[in-house]
Order: structure tokens, then sequence, then C-alpha cells
């Protein structure tokens, strides 16, 4: 189990409140470890829990001396058929804060000691129940907040990648021992790796390698949503639309210029996907921003986007619309054009700001079948649509499912509902390009027969990187920034 020494973890019982803290109607405290049922028996009245089969719930009382703290079920789970791999005891209690005090203390008295963060999962990790990216997305699940991200974490603990890894890096360690011997026959002009195979290999590896590389833009907003930005100058309707979008009435919205929100970020999650506006408490500012007082804050506001709901209204010269779009053209991010406060529209405006050349930064723009009635033109108004902006009214709530359908469509994400494999996790990611690099290293030099020395050594370096993922090469630093980040009691 790579570097990492088992030992040092798994020696001893721990013990932690599985269930968040606070009030509720149970809680469960988990210990792992050897003496795990040992330690509970000596509190527990009602049975001898030491000689009970796994995967059996039992009821007693739990007691310190004379007082009896709480009835509870006992869980028992005998390792290695546990998360953990050791014995393990789930205890739920009456969920009041004190009792569960009261039995965390006693149990420590007996001899557990209080697990630190994500100990539980480290030991499922260590005693081979899990590998290192299964570990992690342990942590990912837990956090999960939408069918995009539930999906990825639940993929990735399922295994998603990493069996396929497994199997390439096995057969790369094959390679690595035949050119190893090649190099112990020094002069003599021995070549037990086949140059083909090999190459063959290293191929098929880095096709799968890079599909990955290429699947964390969409892995990555899947599990953390796609950060978006209102832009608009004050007065055109962001607070409100945003408040439509919300479908709440959170937003403040005010008659005033500039007043509006304090919460800093919100969320809507649109075809299980999560998108977050950010800078809301900001979103005066930015349309200072197109005004150009300052390009640089504005990039670095955009920056932070990967999609812009860029919100005009009728009180706004055409003029200054068109150039501020040719200004979001040269950012970069991919922005949706919304006039807002269609109810005030005259038919003048409708058709200068239809005029304005959108186009080009808008991926699935202009896609009839997702205009809704909202979006074509008057019926008075024969004139074909040739807009690409949306028409809404944010205070009246029109046209604000096509808009959400826009946004969808705008980020340009596959399907949720795929098998395709997805990583998610920025130390994936760079440990594969890594690996990439180190193997187009080894496509480099495996045709000299000068260089098979760096040959052997870009093999080693790729298949430390690729072990780094799924955790058979691990430091203790590795682990520590890992499960850190972990909750108690995972
Ligand atoms: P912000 O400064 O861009 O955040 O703009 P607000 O959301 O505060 O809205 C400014 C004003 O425009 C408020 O009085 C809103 O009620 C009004 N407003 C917003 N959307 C619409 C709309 O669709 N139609 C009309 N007529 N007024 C709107």
């Amino acid at each position: 189990m790579g570097n990492a020494d088992k030992t040092l973890y798994t020696s001893d019982t721990i013990i932690a409140l599985a269930t968040p803290s606070g009030i509720g109607a149970i809680g469960v405290i988990r210990l792992s470890g050897p003496d795990a049922i040992a330690l509970v028996n000596e509190v527990f009245y009602g049975k001898d829990l030491s000689i009970q089969k796994t995967h059996t719930i039992h009821f007693g009382t739990i007691r310190d001396g004379e007082l009896i703290l709480d009835e509870v079920l006992a869980s028992i789970f005998i390792g290695p058929k546990s998360y953990t791999k050791e014995n393990v005891v789930e205890i739920s209690t009456h969920g009041s804060a004190y009792i569960i005090e009261s039995i965390i203390k006693l149990l420590i008295r007996k001899g557990a000691r209080p697990a630190n963060p994500g100990e539980f999962t480290l030991r499922a990790f260590l005693n081979g129940q899990l590998d290192l990216s299964q570990a992690e997305a342990v942590a990912d699940l837990i956090a999960s907040n939408s069918q995009a991200s539930h999906q990825v974490a639940m993929q990735q603990m399922r295994g998603g990648f990493s069996h396929e890894l497994q199997h390439l890096r096995d057969q790369l360690i094959h390679f690595a021992s035949m050119i190893e011997l090649e190099l112990d026959f020094g002069e003599e002009d021995v070549e037990f790796a086949n140059r083909d195979e090999l190459k063959a290999l290293i191929f098929q590896i880095n096709r799968i390698i890079h599909r990955l590389i290429e699947s964390f833009e969409q892995g990555n907003v899947m599990k953390n949503g796609v950060p978006v930005v209102i832009a608009g100058k004050p007065n055109v309707g962001k607070s409100t639309l945003l408040n439509a979008l919300l479908n709440e009435e959170r937003a403040i919205v005010s008659e005033i210029a500039g007043t509006t929100r304090d919460t800093v970020e919100d969320e809507i999650i649109i075809g299980g996907i999560n998108f977050r506006f950010i800078d809301t408490a900001g979103i005066r500012e930015t349309l200072d921003i197109i005004e150009a007082k300052g390009v640089e804050r504005t990039h670095e506001k955009i920056g932070k986007a990967k999609l812009v709901i860029y919100l005009v209204d009728p009180d706004q010269e055409v003029s200054e619309i068109g150039s501020q779009v040719e200004y979001l053209k040269g950012l970069g991010v991919p922005f949706i054009p919304v006039v807002n406060k269609k109810d005030m529209m005259t038919p003048e405006f409708r058709k200068e700001v239809s005029s304005v050349k959108y186009q080009e930064s808008r991926s699935g723009a202009g896609n009839p079948e997702t205009l809704t009635s909202d979006l074509r033109p008057p019926t008075s108004d024969p004139r074909p649509q040739t807009s690409d902006a949306l028409f809404i009214s944010a205070k009246n709530k029109e046209g604000i499912d096509a808009l959400r359908e826009t946004i969808l469509q705008t980020v340009n994400l596959h399907a949720i509902n795929t098998d395709d494999v997805l990583i998610s996790n920025i130390r994936h990611l760079e440990a594969l390009q890594k690996t990439e690099a180190s193997l187009n290293s080894v496509l480099e030099n495996i045709d000299n027969p000068v260089t098979s020395d760096f040959l052997a050594v870009d093999i080693k370096q790729a298949l430390h990187y690729l072990g780094e993922i799924t955790g058979q090469v691990t430091t203790d630093d590795l682990l520590e920034t890992i499960f850190s980040k972990f909750c108690i009691g995972k």
C-alpha cells in the first residue's frame, strides 16, 4: 500500500460522530479498529456483542456505571466485511448532543481515540477497500449538491477510471521490467522489450489519458458548477433577473440605480447542473466594467465566469450595446445577450437591437427549436426572427424558461446521463498531464539505442504519476493533504 506506513493508522480503535452535530432524531457514533466491538461491549447492556454475527443490529442500553445514558441500537460489522475492513460498530443513539458527547467520552475513557478528519476513509484506503481516487470520491459524494456533481462522484467512487488506469499501468510495468533487464545486460545488444508493442501500448495509454484530460473541463463543471456573471448597466434589471432565476424574492430590487443585494453567491440548478452567480454583490459594478473604466478589472471579473448574461434594456442606446457586444466578444467568454423590459419596448427598438451582430461567440444560438413564443416576432410583425438576443421581462417573469434553456445550451455540456468516464479532480488532471509528458518522452527515445537508459527512467516516471492517481504511490504528505479536507467521522 504505497509508502505510507499502514501500522501508523490502524493499530488502535478510533471513534467519531458520523452524523452532523446538532440536534437530530438520531445520531450515529462510529468506531473502527481491532477493539471496536470489545470496547462497546464493555458499556453495552442487553446482549453480549462479542459473540454476535457480522452485519447484525442489537438493541440495548449504554451505561456509565449505574447511569443509563441511552437506549441504542448497535450495528456490528466484523472486519474485513466493513467499510474500513476493520471491526466496526455503529451506535445509533437519540440525537441529543449531550447523549452523544457522553457516550463518546465514555468510550474514549475505555480506550478509543478520537478520529482525525477522514480517518475512517483513510483506513478504508490503507486496507485496500478503496483506491485513492475512490476515497477522494467519497468526499465529493458527500459534498455533492446536484445531479451532475453526484453523478461524477458516484462514478469515480465506483471505480470509474481507476480500473482502466490500473490495467494500463500493469502492462507498462511489464515493459519497464523488460527494459530494466536489457540494461542489466549492458553492452550485449539484446532487446527484450518489443519496441513496436511498447509503442502500441503507449499510443493506447496516451489515447485514454488524453480523453481523460479532455474530460476535466466537463467533469469540473459538473462537480463545481458553472460560474455565471450577469453584466449590464445600472437599472437594466440585473437584480430582478437574478431574482426571477432564483425564483424567489431574495434579491433586493430597487428603483434607485445601484442599490443592490448583499449576498455573495447564489446558485440555480438547470438540467441537473449547478450555475453559480458570482459577484452578485458587485452586480452594479459589473457594468461600469463594460463602460471601459478599467479594462483590467473587467477582465478580472468576467474572467472568473464561464458564462456571461449580458443584459440591456430599451433605455439604452443601441450603438452603445453594439460596442459593448464587441467588447464581450473580445473577452472570449461565452455570453448570452438578453434584452430586458420587453414590456416597455417599442417596435423600433426591437428592430434596431435585433440588428446587432451577437452571433460569433454563442454556441447553439439561434436554434429555432429553442425559441419560445416569447422570442418569436409579434404576429403583427411578419419579419423573420433575425436576432440572436433573447427578449424577456424579468419583472413579469416572461422568457425566463427560454433563458434557462439557452444557459444550458450555451455551456454546451453533453447530456449528463452519459456513462463517459470523467475526471473532476485537479490532482488527477496534473498527474495525467505529467504521465502524458513522460510517455511522449518515451516515444521520442524509443528508436534510439543510445537513449535506452532514458527510456527506463521515463517509463518509471509515467508509472509513478499513474500510480499517484489511484494511490499505488503515496506519501504521508499526500495522504495528509487529501484526508485533512474530509470531515471528522467520514
Ligand atoms: P439593476 O440595477 O440592473 O440590478 O436593476 P434592478 O433589478 O434593480 O431593476 C431596476 C428597475 O427596473 C426596477 O425598478 C425594476 O422593477 C425594473 N425592471 C426590472 N425588470 C423589468 C421589466 O421586465 N419590465 C419593467 N417594466 N421594469 C423592470
